[in-house]
């Protein structure tokens, strides 16, 4: 088996899915929006919408810290969802 968390490998499975629809699921897997700030529901690290092209910083040993431009993922998921 891999070294990967439960978490992750189900985030991965998401990720690799070829539907848009599962792709923005896959995204409010990984992230919630609170307060005009996005948090990693992994580690708890926030960053505010106001810095959509900086860089997520996630806590140390985060399995999520690949993930580092959640506003721009979501900006790209909504571009591609059917009919927009
Ligand atoms: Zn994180």
């Amino acid at each position: 088996m891999s070294d990967m968390g439960v978490m992750e490998e189900i985030a991965h499975a998401l990720r690799n899915s070829m539907s848009p629809g599962d792709r923005l699921a896959s995204w409010t897997f990984r992230w919630a929006v609170q307060g005009g700030q996005v948090v990693c529901t992994q580690c708890q690290a926030y960053q505010s919408a106001t810095q959509p092209c900086a860089a997520f910083v996630h806590r140390p040993g985060c399995c999520a810290r690949r993930d580092e431009y959640p506003w721009r993922e979501l900006a790209a998921l909504l571009g591609r969802l059917p009919g927009h």
